[in-house]
């Protein structure tokens, strides 16, 4: 009877993990070295603060490229500053921009796929949703090698249905400032940085001029607000989550609901 019991209870915890996004998740990453007493009394107060504070990591992402008059201003700016982003392209796109992916790949940025034609999963056929995702895997593995392509579903949304025949985990945003269509610079950049929070991320084109100025602007500005930058593989690295696949996130610590 116990048997029984505790094969149920198995069965039902297996249940669990397969249907609930992000159960298998854990925060394990904390902040804040430990200061030793002694120490601490000869500390000014903005040093204290300095050392007391948790790092702050944000993830700069940019959708709907490449397109190479901007993405390579772009990485130029990026690579000046030694911060890596995050581009979730589209595969129409990289035939002809070869030379930016693997620019991007040399730098230390990751990629992820946007699908091939841009194309809005929530209401596309099932087998319409794998060739889109997988016509841009297979231009991506070609071109970087084998790895994991997240994927950002255009406009943010694919439903419950069509999430199950994704292979990757899937980012959403915490910031969007419509860069799109807002195409100014000082606005897009005033949004972001009042909108931010530690472990965020900002979700950006690559596609237009003012986004591309805007987001050097950012950087700038959140680096000096003590901001690290980091790719959303490695946000959720060190915030110690492992997304799973199918699943949308807004950031490490929020799911998105699929609708
Ligand atoms: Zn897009």
């Amino acid at each position: 009877m116990q048997t029984r019991w505790a094969r149920y209870g198995a069965f039902l915890l297996v249940l669990l993990l397969l249907t609930a996004c992000g159960r298998q998740s854990a925060v394990t990453a904390g902040g804040g070295a430990e200061i030793p007493e002694e120490i601490l009394g000869e500390l000014d107060e903005e040093t204290l603060q300095d050392l007391v504070e948790e790092p702050k990591y944000v993830a700069l992402t940019f959708d709907d490229g490449p397109r190479r008059d901007t993405t390579s201003v772009l990485l130029d700016g990026l690579l000046e500053r030694g911060v890596p982003a995050t581009f979730f392209v589209i595969g129409q796109q990289i035939p002809g921009n070869e030379d930016l992916l693997r620019r991007m790949a040399a730098e230390g940025h990751q990629v992820g796929n946007h699908t091939y034609g841009h194309t809005r999963l929530l209401t596309a056929d099932p087998d319409k949703v794998v060739e889109e995702i997988q016509k841009t895997e297979v231009l991506l593995k070609e071109l970087l090698g084998e790895g994991d392509y997240w994927l950002r579903p255009p406009y943010g949304s694919i439903g419950k249905t069509r999430a199950a025949l994704v292979k990757t985990p899937m980012i959403y945003w915490t910031v969007d400032p419509e860069d799109w269509k807002v195409l100014d610079a000082a606005k897009v950049t005033e949004h972001v940085v009042s909108h931010v929070e530690p472990w965020g991320i900002i979700l950006l084109h690559d596609f237009y001029p003012t986004s591309v100025s805007a987001a050097l602007d950012i950087v700038d500005q959140l680096q000096a607000e003590g901001y690290t930058f980091v790719t959303v593989k490695e946000l959720f690295r060190i915030r110690g989550v492992e997304p799973q696949a199918g699943c949308l996130y807004a950031s490490p610590d929020k799911l998105r609901s699929l609708g």
